[in-house]
């Protein structure tokens, strides 16, 4: 199915459940994905001010998260693997995968796998975040789903403005 909504839009499979928080308004929001097997994937977007204000492009931005991850004595591992930036028509968008083991003195380690994309939409003034987090030590049988429907996720802002 075709999902759309804040001038958002993505291709998902039929049986996903939908839920959009009730905060949510066109300058910033939550929009939940639920598979059967009930993994999730988020969207969730800001202003993009303040993000831009540290990384002027979203490029910028995601080297300087995974920078900061790097330095951040609780996380003992991070292997990442970057997409290629892309921009095209006022968004620069950025597909990004990784997964780390964090872990805090006295507790035990949480290993987590992020599947996503950042988006800066320079026309409505949105950061926008698509993303699916995971465990990477289970089998993960919608894992290629995820990615799948990730790539399809895309801001048509400007589009419509034009109508
Ligand atoms: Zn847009």
């Amino acid at each position: 199915m075709r999902f759309s909504c804040y001038d958002f839009n993505m291709v998902l499979p039929n049986d996903w459940k939908v839920t959009i928080d009730k905060k949510s308004q066109y300058g910033s929001g939550i929009i939940s994905f639920i598979t059967p097997k009930g993994i999730a994937l988020d969207i969730v977007w800001e202003c993009l001010d303040r993000y831009k204000a540290k990384a002027p492009t979203v490029e910028v931005f995601i080297n300087n998260y995974f920078e900061e991850m790097k330095n951040n004595r609780n996380i003992k591992s991070l292997d990442v693997v970057k997409g290629t930036p892309v921009t095209a028509d006022e968004h620069e968008t950025f597909p990004h995968e990784f997964a780390y083991t964090y872990k805090q003195p006295l507790s035990r380690g949480v290993s987590l796998k992020i599947i996503g994309l950042s988006m800066y939409c320079l026309h409505s003034n949105r950061f926008v975040v698509a993303y699916s987090k995971m465990d990477p030590k289970k089998e993960n049988p919608d894992e290629a789903a995820m990615r799948d429907a990730i790539k399809t996720f895309g801001c048509s802002c400007n589009k419509n403005a034009k109508l």
